[in-house]
C-alpha cells in the first residue's frame, strides 16, 4: 500500500470491531487510505458494510499475531476481544493477542516516521482504590484472576510500547478506554448495555450482576472515536491517556434508564457478582481535556435512545430472518416449539441449537456459492460457538446420556471441518456443514425438546 503521496494510509488492526469499524468510518471520512485488519474471530463484517463500498478501504483477513506486511504511517492498534465474556472464552488468545499484537506493531513501525496509535483500558486500573482514576494511578490488578487475561495483556502492551518509545523513540500513543457503548456493539456480546438493550426490547428479565450498586461511567462511541482521532493527528506526546465520559451512573441506575427508553416492562433479576468486578470506574479524563480539548458532548439518555434504535432495527431483521426460515418449512422445528415456552430450563440450550443449526446452513452456503468472505467469516464464528456450545450440551445431558454419542458425533465434525478448512477445500466444508453438520444439529434440538 502507501500510496500516501496524496492520501495518508492508515492501518486499523481489529477493523471489524465495534470500535475499529467506527474508526474505519472516520478515517475515510477524512480521506485516508485505510487498511482493515481482522480475523474475524469476534469482529463482524456487517461492521464494515459501507466501509466496503469505499475504494479507499482495503480489507484483509489476518491476525495481528502473524508477521505484518502493510506500509502505513498511522497503525491504530485496536485487535483484541474485548467483552469480558468474549476476552474470557479464550484467555490465552486473548492475552496473546495484546502482548504480541504490540510487539508485531512494534517491530512493523519502529525506524521509520510512522505513529501507533494503541487501544488500552480501563482495566490497566483493575478494581481501583482511587477514585476516578488518573493516568498516574498503577492500578489495583489481580494477576491471576479471571479478568487478568485481558488486563495483565493490556499493561504489557503498553510496557511495550513505552520501551519502544524510551528505546528507539517509537512514536507510541497509548488510549485508556473506558466503557464505550453505541450502535454495532453485538447483540451477544455481554457487556451491561448490550444485554439490558437486548432483554429489554425482547421483554426479558435484566439481569443485575450482585446487587447493582457498581458503577461505570459510559462513552458514547462518536465521542470516543473524536478522541481518537484527536489524539493521532496532534503533534506527538508522551505517555498514557485516559478517554471516556466521566458521568458516572449505577448499574441500578443504567437499568432503570433502559427501561424507560424502550418501555420495556421487563422485571429485574439479581445474578452473582463475576469475579474480581470492578466496584467503580470513572476517568479522570483532565489531561484529555488539556492536550486535545476533549469534552464527550452526547449524554447518557441521547447515546442509549441511540443505541437502542439501532438494536431494535437488528432485532427486527434478525426476527424477520427467523420467520422467514419458519416460512421454509422451519416452523415445526422442535426447538422453535420449547423456545415458545419461556418456563422451559432448556430454552437457553434450544436457542443456541437453533441459531447454530441456522447457521450451519448460512455457512454451508456461503461456501459453495464462493462468497469466499462471508464464507471464512461464518466459518471462524460457526466453530467457535459450536465449541462453546460443548459444554453446555455436556452439562445438560451428562456423560452416560444417550445423546453423549451424537456429541461425539458432533466433536469429530468439528475436527473434520477444521481439516477441511486447512485443506480450503470448501467444497467439503459445504457437504459437512450441510448434510452432516445440519442434521446433528437438529437431532439434538429434538433431544432437548423431549
Ligand atoms: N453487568 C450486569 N448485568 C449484565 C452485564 C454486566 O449487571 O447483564 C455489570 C457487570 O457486573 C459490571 C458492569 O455491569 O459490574 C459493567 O459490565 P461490562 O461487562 O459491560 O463491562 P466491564 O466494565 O465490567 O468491563
Amino acid at each position: 500500500m502507501g500510496l500516501g503521496a496524496i492520501r495518508r494510509t492508515a492501518l486499523v488492526t481489529g477493523a471489524a470491531g465495534f470500535v475499529g469499524s467506527h474508526l474505519v468510518d472516520r478515517l475515510l471520512a477524512e480521506g485516508f487510505e485505510v487498511v482493515g485488519l481482522d480475523n474475524l474471530m469476534t469482529g463482524d463484517l456487517s461492521n464494515l458494510e459501507n466501509a466496503r463500498r469505499d475504494p479507499h478501504f482495503h480489507f484483509e483477513i489476518g491476525d495481528v499475531r502473524e508477521p505484518l506486511g502493510v506500509y502505513a504511517e498511522l497503525i491504530f492498534n485496536f485487535a483484541c476481544p474485548a467483552s469480558p465474556i468474549h476476552y474470557q472464552h479464550d484467555p490465552y488468545a486473548t492475552l496473546t493477542t495484546s502482548v504480541l499484537g504490540a510487539q508485531r506493531v512494534v517491530e512493523m513501525a519502529r525506524g521509520r516516521p510512522c505513529t501507533v496509535i494503541h487501544a488500552s483500558t480501563s482495566e490497566v486500573y483493575g478494581d481501583p482504590l482511587v477514585h476516578p482514576q488518573p493516568e498516574s494511578y498503577w492500578g489495583n490488578v489481580n494477576p491471576i484472576g479471571d479478568r487478568s487475561c485481558y488486563d495483565e495483556g493490556k499493561r504489557c502492551a503498553e510496557t511495550l510500547l513505552h520501551d519502544a518509545h524510551r528505546r528507539w523513540g517509537l512514536d507510541a500513543r497509548i488510549i485508556r478506554i473506558f466503557n464505550t457503548y453505541g450502535p454495532r456493539m453485538a447483540l451477544d456480546d455481554g457487556r451491561v448495555i448490550s444485554n439490558f438493550a437486548v432483554q429489554a426490547l425482547r421483554g426479558a428479565p435484566l439481569t443485575i450482576y450482585g446487587d447493582g450498586s457498581q458503577s461505570r461511567s459510559f462513552c458514547y462511541i462518536d465521542d470516543l472515536v473524536e478522541g481518537i482521532y484527536r489524539i493521532a493527528t496532534r503533534a506527538a506526546f508522551s505517555g498514557p491517556i485516559n478517554l471516556g465520559n466521566p458521568g458516572e451512573f449505577t448499574i441500578l441506575e443504567l437499568a432503570k434508564r433502559v427501561l424507560s427508553l424502550t418501555k420495556s416492562e421487563s422485571q429485574l433479576v439479581n445474578r452473582p457478582a463475576p469475579s474480581d468486578d470492578p466496584r467503580h470506574r470513572q476517568p479522570d479524563i483532565t489531561r484529555a481535556r488539556e492536550l486535545l480539548n476533549f469534552s464527550p458532548k452526547i449524554s447518557l439518555t441521547e447515546g442509549l435512545q441511540l443505541t437502542i434504535a439501532d438494536f431494535r432495527s437488528r432485532i427486527v431483521i434478525l426476527r424477520e430472518q427467523q420467520i422467514a426460515n419458519a416460512k421454509q418449512g422451519q416452523s415445526d422445528n422442535p426447538a422453535e416449539v420449547v423456545a415458545r415456552r419461556t418456563d422451559d430450563p432448556s430454552q437457553e440450550l434450544s436457542l443456541a441449537l437453533t441459531a447454530m443449526t441456522a447457521e450451519a446452513a448460512a455457512c454451508g452456503h456461503a461456501h459453495r456459492t464462493g462468497d469466499h468472505m462471508a464464507a471464512a467469516q461464518s466459518f471462524i464464528r460457526f466453530v467457535d460457538k459450536v465449541t462453546r456450545l460443548a459444554p453446555a450440551l455436556e452439562v445438560a445431558f451428562g456423560k452416560g446420556d444417550p445423546a453423549s454419542n451424537t456429541m461425539s458425533q458432533l466433536v469429530a465434525l468439528i475436527e473434520q471441518l477444521c481439516s477441511a478448512q486447512q485443506a480450503q477445500d470448501t467444497i467439503r466444508i459445504a457437504d459437512l456443514l450441510e448434510y452432516e453438520m445440519q442434521p446433528l444439529l437438529q437431532g439434538l434440538c429434538d433431544i432437548v425438546a423431549t
